[in-house]
């Protein structure tokens, strides 16, 4: 049984949740990559907290489009 609290989680770098590493991402499905080839805007599928030096995530956000726009914006 493991009392380890989900916000104490450290990266292999050693950065945690607060961390100015440990940023929102906007992750796409693949149909959205190709849009956005395209040069056409379109809207994340979902928004992974993770570390941008060593790419661990940290946690996975999704929901409809209005909420995750929302998301970034709270976050940025
Ligand atoms: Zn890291």
């Amino acid at each position: 049984m493991s009392t380890q609290a989900r916000d104490a989680r450290i990266c292999a770098c050693g950065y945690s949740v607060g961390d100015p590493w440990v940023v929102p991402k906007q992750r796409y499905s693949l149909f959205g990559w190709f849009v956005m080839s395209c040069g056409i805007s379109y809207p994340p599928k979902r928004i992974n907290i993770e570390c941008d030096r060593c790419g661990e995530v940290f946690e996975v956000i999704e929901g409809d489009r209005e909420f995750l726009e929302k998301y970034m914006l709270r976050n940025r």
